[in-house]
């Protein structure tokens, strides 16, 4: 289970700064929502609220990996 949650992270990092990029703060409004949905929404929204979270958690997974990550082997 701690195998297929790294290889998520990692795999959604990509997808989490092209949506860091775009869902840019904008007079408080989210320029990502509004560009794509015409949405007012404020900032940061809730796809800037995940990319934040998926970019904090990646390099702690990359240095897991660099540990060797033997933990999930002793189960
Ligand atoms: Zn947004």
């Amino acid at each position: 289970m701690a195998d297929f949650d790294r290889v998520d992270q990692q795999a959604l990092l990509p997808d989490a700064r092209a949506v860091a990029a775009t869902h840019v703060p904008e007079n408080g409004l989210c320029r990502g929502c509004l560009d794509a949905w015409s949405r007012l929404a404020p900032h940061p929204c809730t796809h800037a609220q995940w990319a934040s979270v998926v970019g904090w958690l990646a390099p702690v997974v990359k240095q897991q990996q660099q540990a060797g990550g033997r933990e999930s082997d002793e189960r």
